[in-house]
């Protein structure tokens, strides 16, 4: 699917214009980046796009439909989110977790269909063996995984993601951006906002840069100069190229 993103904007109640005017478009398979100091407005961003926050001007559109045409059902099944952190219902184990993605698509109780799928997916992220354990009992890593699993279940052409690695290690970050990269395979699209940006050159396909609320700089493997990193980040680094690779590394 593709989505287009027409000079929106966003403020918060109390007057913060948390973004300006931003304009990125993605397509079927596209691994997009959003990333920017804390408070750039990452997370308001893919708030927006999943509907949660109401934009004030602009447009997005998924396949040329503004989404605030979409019934709340059929967007859950296109776009899918994983907030930053994320609250679970306690006393809820793995399998039923995962079953709460299929909710957009149960009538009345889940069939055998939607048990099936969650199944494969519990497969797929190697849950299958903490399928009974309550999700208070497992460390940081799984219950990325479960949340990651859940938004799976709805099928979703679309996955937003937000700082989906900033609290694992390096080897269960790697198993996640391979995961997504998988996914964007397999035709999804992905949007995420990260802090490593080394890990984003290597994953991630496109880039957004934004500062302050304001997109000022987008586009794939050209963003990532010395000027716009230092832009960025308020910070001199080095980018290095090698084995067709981007590799940027603090001054
Ligand atoms: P990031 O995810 O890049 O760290 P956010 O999107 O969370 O940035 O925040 C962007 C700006 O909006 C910041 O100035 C932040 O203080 C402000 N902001 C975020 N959430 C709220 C809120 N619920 N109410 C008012 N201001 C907010
Ligand atoms: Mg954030």
């Amino acid at each position: 699917m593709k989505l287009h993103v027409n000079n929106i904007s966003f403020a918060y109640k109390n007057g913060t214009p948390a973004l300006q005017n931003i304009t990125f478009h993605t397509h079927e398979g596209d691994i997009l980046a959003i990333v920017g100091q804390n408070g750039s407005g990452k997370s308001t961003l893919l708030k927006c796009l999943n509907r949660i926050l109401k934009i004030k001007t602009g447009s997005i559109m998924i396949d040329n439909t503004p989404i605030q045409s979409f019934a709340t059902n059929y967007l859950s099944r296109i776009i899918a989110y994983i907030p930053q952190t994320e609250e679970y219902i306690p006393g809820l184990n793995v399998f039923d977790t995962v079953l709460l993605g299929r909710k957009p698509y149960i009538r009345h109780t889940p069939t055998p269909q939607d048990l099936e799928t969650v199944t494969q997916l519990l497969n797929r992220l190697e849950l299958e063996k903490i399928a009974m354990r309550n999700l208070n009992t497992l460390s940081g890593g799984q219950q990325q995984r479960v949340f990651i699993a859940r938004a799976l279940a709805q099928q979703p052409k679309i996955l937003l993601l937000d700082e989906p690695i900033a609290n694992l290690d390096i080897n269960k970050q790697m198993q996640v951006m391979k995961l997504l990269q998988q996914l964007t395979e397999e035709g999804m699209t992905i949007i995420l906002t990260i802090h490593d940006i080394n890990m984003a050159a290597r994953f991630c396909n496109k880039a957004l840069m934004l500062k302050l609320g304001e997109l000022f700089a987008s586009g794939r493997d050209s963003v990532y100069t010395p000027e716009n990193i230092q832009t960025l980040y308020d910070t001199q680094v080095d980018i290095l190229h090698h084995n067709n690779r981007i590799y940027v590394i603090p001054k």
